[in-house]
């Protein structure tokens, strides 16, 4: 039982063998895969695999990225997208400062623009952050993604605290910021860089947090871990980055496929 809580498999890289690789993720038993979009035609075409697929479910948004060629009349579009049942959340949305292949301002006016909707929604949020982590965190309070009446919309975790439903994708920040995030009613989703040698803080984060607030995640195409590093990444290698948490937790592999999977499917709202 496997959850992918971020994948980009409608990416143009599988389409030489599109068949075999949802056939992979038959084979590996995998539950839920959450299929990412990055602009308009991204979330087009996952929205799409969503409704041909029943693992696969649509996250639809612009990414940080391509905000630079973003506007009104695409966002509205987006919104209409959302009204379908396997689209789930909006995302990925943020921040890039690392790339910068937008300028600062589109990233910021459009990530804002995209939290709004998706708290006048109600909709779960996938944020990607990188090294932009200041100005994420502002512009989330400031449009309301942690606020009382967002949180009142969803029912509270397990533990009772509420739930933000909120989403840091591949978390790259320190133990001490996810603990933060936990506290105003974010998820961790995991990637593949905890599997690598040198993946300290990914560890740390892993052991700090409670395994409630955590997701897994391949973002595949990208990031494959270890033992296929370099490699392009598929979702069933979410197994590896599951079996990673589990080693660092003390847990049993199986505990954590299962708790991941809940995990997921209790964020995205799906009913298995
Ligand atoms: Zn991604």
């Amino acid at each position: 039982m496997l959850f992918d809580s971020h994948a980009h498999i409608s990416d143009r890289r599988f389409d030489k063998d599109r068949r075999g690789l949802y056939q992979q993720i038959r084979d590996a038993g995998m539950v839920v895969v959450m299929d990412v979009g990055s602009d308009l035609a991204t979330s087009l075409d996952v929205t799409r695999t969503a409704e041909e697929n029943d693992f696969c479910y649509a996250v639809v948004g612009c990414h940080p990225h391509e905000a630079k060629d973003f506007d009104e009349d695409q966002l509205t579009l987006i919104k209409g997208l959302t009204t379908k049942p396997k689209v789930k959340a909006i995302g990925e949305i943020g921040l890039d400062y690392h790339y910068d292949f937008s300028d600062r301002e589109s990233q910021r006016f459009w990530f804002a623009r995209q939290v709004q909707l998706a708290v006048e929604l109600g909709m779960p949020l996938v944020i990607h952050d990188r090294e932009a982590h200041e100005d994420v965190l502002g512009i989330l309070r400031e449009n309301g993604a942690f606020s009382r009446d967002r949180k009142a919309r969803f029912p509270a975790r397990p533990d009772g605290t509420p739930d933000a439903r909120v989403l840091l994708h591949c978390y790259s920040g320190s133990a001490q910021m996810a603990e933060q995030y936990v506290k105003l009613g974010a998820t961790i989703s995991i990637a593949g860089p905890v599997t690598f040698r040198n993946a300290r803080r990914a560890r740390e984060v892993v052991e700090t947090l409670d395994l409630m607030h955590l997701l897994v995640e391949t973002d595949a195409p990208y990031l494959a871990p270890e033992p296929f590093r370099g490699r392009t990444n598929i979702p069933p290698y979410v197994e590896h980055t599951a079996r990673k948490v589990a080693e660092i937790k003390g847990l049993a592999y199986e505990e954590v496929a299962l708790q991941t999977c809940r995990n997921g499917c209790r964020f995205f709202n799906i009913e298995l």
